[in-house]
C-alpha cells in the first residue's frame, strides 16, 4: 500500500481504504478526467487537490484539466454564480458569446482527452458546454454542482440548463440544491480533507500558543465562529448569544475569526455592524486572519471549548465540520447542510435565535461530560460521514452505477478483495472469481 493510502488508513481505520480498493479494482483501466476553472483558491480547487492523488493511489488513470479564460469569462461566470444561487442578475448576451467561445477554445485544447476518457466530470457551470463541443465522445460526463440551486434566478438557470441537459448524470451536494433534470441525480455531500493544514492534528502546546499571540486566554472558557463577515452567518447574533450566555459563564470570551473585508463592501459593512456590537469588550475577540491561515484556524477551533456556526442560511457548513472533526460541541444555525450534520443532543446543537444559542452555550458549559459525550459523537459521525475518504468511494459508486446501471446486479468483489488472513483460511472471494460484476 503506498503511503498516502497508509495515512487515511491511520484515521479511517482499514475497512473503508479497502473498500475503496475494492471498488477501483473493478474500474481498473478505466480513465478519468476532472475539468474545473481553476488549479487553487477556492473549494472545488481544494477537494481535487486531493481527491485526483488519492483516485491515482488506487490505480485508476485521473487528470484533472483546467480551462482558459479571460477577464469577460469569469465576469460572466461570477454572475451565473450569484444567479444560480438566486440574485436577480442579467448577464449581457456579449458574456454569453465569451463563454460559449472560450468553451470553444477549451475544446480544441482539450478534445483529444476529453473525447477518450471513460468519465469526464465536469465542476460547476464554467466548463459545463464541453459536453456539447466533443463529438464523438466515448465515456459517460457527469456534471458536478457545487452550487445551491435551490432557488435560483430562472433565465439563468434556463440558459445554463440548456448545457448540462445532456449529461449522463448530474451530481449535487444536497438533496435541496438539486433540480430536475433529464438523467440521473446523485447526491454526495461535501468533504473535509483529514490531512490538510486546517483539519490534521497539532502539536499539543499549538493551540495555546496561537491563542495566547491572539490575546486570547486559553485557561478561560472560549467560544469560536469562524466565518465570512457576511450577515448569513449571523455574527452579531453571536455577539448576542455570547452576552446572554456570559452572566452565567463567568470570564466567557468569544473569538469571531473571519477574513480581512476590504475588497468586500457588503463584508466591510458586517465588521463595522459587529465592532458597533462588540463596542470594545476586551473579551470579544475579532481577528481578521489572511485568507491562507488555516493553520491558525485549526488551533483555534481545537483550544475552543465550543464552536458555535450561527447561519440563518447556510450551503453546507464546513465549519461545523471542521470543529465536529476536533472532537467539539458545535452549535449551528437550522439552516442548509447544518441540518444533516447536528443532530440535537447528539452531535450537536441546532438553535433559531440568538437566545437558543445562549441557552445551549450555557448547558454546555454546566455539563462537562455532555460536553465531551456530544464532541465524542461528533468526531465518529465526522469520521464515518464526512471525510474525503468517503466522497471518492461514492464518486467511484457513481462511475460503477453509470458503467453497470443496467445491470441487474453488481458484483463489487475482487479476487483480491479477501483479506490476507481470510485467504490464508482458504475463504473464496465471493462471487468467487475474477473481475465478476456481469449480469447473472
Ligand atoms: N475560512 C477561512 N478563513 C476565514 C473564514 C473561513 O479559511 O476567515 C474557511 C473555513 O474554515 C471553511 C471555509 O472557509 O473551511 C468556509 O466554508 P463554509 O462552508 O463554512 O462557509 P462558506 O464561506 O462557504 O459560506
Amino acid at each position: 500500500m503506498t503511503d498516502l493510502l497508509r495515512a487515511y488508513e491511520d484515521v479511517v481505520g482499514p475497512r473503508p481504504v479497502d473498500q475503496l480498493r475494492q471498488l477501483a479494482g473493478l474500474l481498473a483501466g478505466q480513465s478519468v478526467v476532472h475539468v474545473n476553472s481553476t488549479r487553487s483558491g477556492g473549494g472545488v480547487a481544494e477537494i481535487l487537490e486531493k481527491l485526483v492523488p488519492l483516485t491515482q493511489e488506487l490505480g485508476i488513470e485521473v487528470h484533472w484539466e483546467v480551462i482558459e479564460g479571460e477577464a469577460d469569462f469569469y465576469q460572466c461566470t461570477k454572475s451565473f454564480h450569484n444567479g444560480l444561487q438566486g440574485t436577480p442578475v442579467e448577464v449581457p448576451e456579449r458574456l454569453l458569446q465569451v463563454y460559449e467561445e472560450t468553451n470553444a477554445r477549451n475544446a480544441e485544447r482539450l478534445r483529444e482527452r476529453l473525447q477518450e476518457a471513460d468519465f469526464v466530470v465536469i465542476h460547476d457551470p464554467q466548463p459545463a458546454p464541453l459536453l456539447g463541443l466533443i463529438p464523438g465522445r466515448k465515456g459517460r460526463w457527469i456534471w458536478r454542482c457545487h452550487i445551491d440551486l435551490s432557488h435560483p434566478h430562472l433565465p439563468v438557470w434556463r440558459y445554463v440548463k440548456r448545457h448540462v441537459t445532456g449529461y449522463d448524470a448530474s451530481v449535487f451536494s444536497l438533496a435541496s440544491f438539486a433540480r430536475s433534470l433529464p438523467h440521473p441525480q446523485y447526491i454526495i455531500p461535501p468533504s473535509i480533507d483529514p490531512l490538510s493544514e486546517k483539519n490534521m492534528e497539532l502539536p499539543p502546546s499549538e493551540p495555546r500558543g496561537v491563542a495566547e499571540e491572539h490575546g486570547i486566554d486559553p485557561d478561560r472558557p472560549i467560544v469560536l465562529q469562524v466565518s465570512r463577515f457576511d450577515r448569513f452567518k449571523d455574527p452579531v447574533g453571536v455577539v448576542r448569544a455570547y452576552r446572554l450566555a456570559r452572566k452565567f459563564t463567568p470570564g466567557l470570551q468569544l473569538v469571531l475569526a473571519g477574513g480581512t473585508a476590504t475588497d468586500d463592501p457588503e463584508g466591510a459593512e458586517v465588521l463595522a455592524e459587529v465592532n458597533e456590537a462588540a463596542n470594545g469588550d476586551p473579551d470579544i475577540h475579532i481577528l481578521l486572519l489572511p485568507p491562507d491561515a488555516h493553520r491558525t484556524i485549526n488551533a483555534l477551533q481545537r483550544v475552543a471549548d465550543i464552536v458555535v456556526q450561527k447561519s440563518l442560511r447556510e450551503g453546507f457548513g464546513l465549519t461545523v465540520t471542521e470543529g465536529m472533526w476536533k472532537g467539539k460541541p458545535v452549535i449551528g444555525g437550522d439552516a442548509g447542510g447544518i441540518r444533516i450534520q447536528l443532530t440535537d443532543h447528539h452531535t450537536g446543537f441546532r438553535v433559531g435565535s440568538p437566545e437558543g444559542a445562549a441557552l445551549r452555550i450555557r448547558q454546555l458549559f454546566q455539563d462537562r461530560e455532555l460536553r465531551g459525550r456530544i464532541g465524542g459523537t461528533a468526531r465518529e459521525f465526522v469520521r464515518e460521514n464526512f471525510l474525503i475518504t468517503r466522497l471518492l468511494r461514492e464518486h467511484l459508486t457513481v462511475f460503477h452505477a453509470l458503467m453497470r446501471g443496467e445491470e441487474d446486479r453488481v458484483d463489487l468483489t475482487t479476487p483480491w478483495a479477501v483479506p490476507a488472513d481470510r485467504e490464508a483460511a482458504g475463504v473464496e472471494p465471493m462471487g468467487g472469481g475474477a473481475g465478476a460484476g456481469g449480469r447473472r
